[in-house]
This record gives structure tokens, sequence and C-alpha cells, in this order.
């Protein structure tokens, strides 16, 4: 309810009509956005910061609409969930970054990992398995290959998610927490999930020098992480000092756009060909 003057309340105005409206007719968009092959997927390096050398990519949606142009992740993917599109549109992307991932092979370049994000709605699927395998069956794709980023709200159902996450495991999928450290979970979590990495979130990154409190995050998660035999990755680095910080603490990877930003598969090709190093 807005308030309007002094007694005066209405329940709609003209900008919430509006706003309803867009999200409608974003909805009608997004149902028939697969089959117009409206969907991209781009892909954004990921670099051992050891050796200077891309060992993943993560895959990262893109939709191109005719009319509306470049729409946002951030914008569509909040409503796919909560319409359950995101069923269809993560399988589509799933499928499609273990086809590009296994061409790459078939080209002849060295395998790299590829990071596929997982909404909490597709985590719980009863099909996910099913579906997980399908896509590995489809492409040719070697499981070690595949790594499936879960944010920590999977794991509201820790019964559940233990043993999704423990038969992905057993498959030899790699599984990595994302946006870790935003969560505002147990960090209890971390001694019974099988997982591999953690993926610190851009927002540790990004305020590292201007915030000491970040930087100690940042420095107290590498250790931990290291301490229970994970590997992490710093998402978001975008400059030489960021990385340096990094460098300095052991942070295995890093990702970000002072290495690039997502970019089609074929500028990816381009990049792993070049074996890009800094
Ligand atoms: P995310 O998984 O945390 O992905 C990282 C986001 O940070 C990406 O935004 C990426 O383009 C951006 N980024 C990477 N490096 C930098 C950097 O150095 N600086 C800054 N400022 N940003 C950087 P993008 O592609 O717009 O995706 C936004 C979010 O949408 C993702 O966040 C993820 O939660 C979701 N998303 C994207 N693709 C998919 C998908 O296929 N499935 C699902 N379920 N979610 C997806
Ligand atoms: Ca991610
Ligand atoms: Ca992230
Ligand atoms: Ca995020």
């Amino acid at each position: 309810v807005k308030e309007l003057g002094k007694n005066n309340f209405q329940f709609y105005t003209p900008d919430m009509n509006e706003a309803v409206t867009r999200k409608m007719q974003m909805e009608i968009g997004l149902r028939k956005a697969l089959e117009r092959k409206e969907f991209r997927v781009y892909y954004q390096p990921q670099i051992d910061v050891n050796t200077g050398h891309v060992i993943g990519t993560e895959a990262l949606i893109r939709w191109e609409h005719p009319e509306w142009g470049h729409m946002s992740p951030a914008d569509f993917i909040p409503l796919a969930e909560e319409t359950g599109l995101i069923i269809p549109i993560g399988e589509w992307v799933l499928n499609e970054a273990c086809r590009q991932n296994k061409e790459w092979q078939t080209q002849g370049y060295p395998p790299l990992r590829m990071a596929v994000n997982m909404s909490s709605r597709q985590f719980k699927q009863s099909n996910l398995i099913d579906t997980v395998s399908n896509a590995l069956d489809l492409s040719g794709l070697e499981p070690q290959y595949l790594e499936l980023e879960l944010t920590e709200s999977i794991i509201q159902d820790s019964k559940y998610a233990i043993t999704t996450m423990q038969k992905l495991k057993d498959m030899g999928i790699f599984l990595s927490i994302d946006d870790f450290g935003t969560g505002y979970s147990s960090l209890n979590y971390l001694k019974h999930f099988p997982i591999d990495s953690l993926k610190i979130d851009q927002s540790f990154t990004r305020n590292m020098f201007e915030n000491t409190k970040d930087a100690a995050l940042i420095h107290t998660i590498i250790t931990m992480a290291h301490n229970l035999e994970l590997k992490v990755i710093a998402e978001g680095v975008e400059t030489e000092e960021q990385l340096q910080f990094l460098l300095q603490r052991q942070c295995n990877e890093a990702q970000g756009y002072l290495f690039s930003r997502p970019i089609p598969a074929k500028e990816m090709t381009g990049m792993i060909k070049k074996q890009y190093t800094y």
C-alpha cells in the first residue's frame, strides 16, 4: 500500500502497474527464449595464479532479446527461478557448456574444467542426477572436467543436500561453493559436505584495499580452505594489486576482468590457443 496524500491510499500506482506488466512480459519472453534460440553461453577464464594458465572457465548465460537487446542474468535469473523456467534453461546451459568443453578437448587443447552455475531450484529437482549424467553422456565429457557451482542457500535442507552432493561427487564431478562468505550459513557444513573448492565472493575482492576487514576475511578464508584441503578461487579480480595480494596469501585460482570479461566461445578458443600468460 502506497501512501499518496493525507488519507489517501491506493493499492496500485501506475509505477507498480508498469512493473507488474514488465515482469509479465519478461516471463512470456523467457518462456519463448529457449525455442527461439535467444540464449548464449559466455565463458570467463579461471587462472591458476601460480602458472598464469587458464585452467578452467565459468559458463555464464546471456539473453539476446530481438527487441529488448541484451538482458542481464541478474534481471532474468531470479524470475526464471521463481517460475521454474530455470529448470529447462539450466539444463540447456549445462548441455551447451559440456558440449563446448568437449569440443575444445577434441580440438586438441589441454583439458579445462567447465564450471556451471546451479540454482537451488535446479539442485532440488528430483531428476537432477539424471540431467547431469545425461549432459555428460550426450557430450562425452569426462566428469572431472565438469564443475558445479552451488550457493550456500542449497544447504538449508542439509540432509537432502549432502545426499545429492555425495551422488554428484561419486560420479566424479567437481563441486564448489559460489559466493562463499555471503550466505550467513554455519561453517559446520564445510566438514560434512563433499566439496572441492570455495569461490571467494567478489564483494570481498572489491574492497580488499579499502576495508582491512575484507582483506582479513580473504586471508582467513584461504587459510581455512587449505586447512580443510579445499581449493580457493577469488572472483572479481580486476587489478594487478589484488592479484599480488592473493598470490602472497596462496590463493590457488583467480577469475575477473583483469584476465578477461566473459566472452563468446569463439573468443575463448582464441585465448586458450594463446595460453594466456601475464
Ligand atoms: P556469479 O555466478 O557470481 O557470476 C559472477 C558474475 O560476476 C558474472 O556476472 C560475471 O560476469 C561477473 N564478473 C566476473 N568478473 C568480474 C570482475 O572482475 N568484476 C565485476 N564487477 N564483475 C565480474 P553475470 O554474468 O552478469 O552473472 C550474474 C549472476 O547470474 C551470476 O553470478 C549467477 O548467479 C547468475 N547466472 C549467470 N549464468 C547463470 C546460469 O547459467 N545459471 C544460473 N543458475 N545462474 C546464472
Ligand atoms: Ca558462479
Ligand atoms: Ca560468484
Ligand atoms: Ca553471485
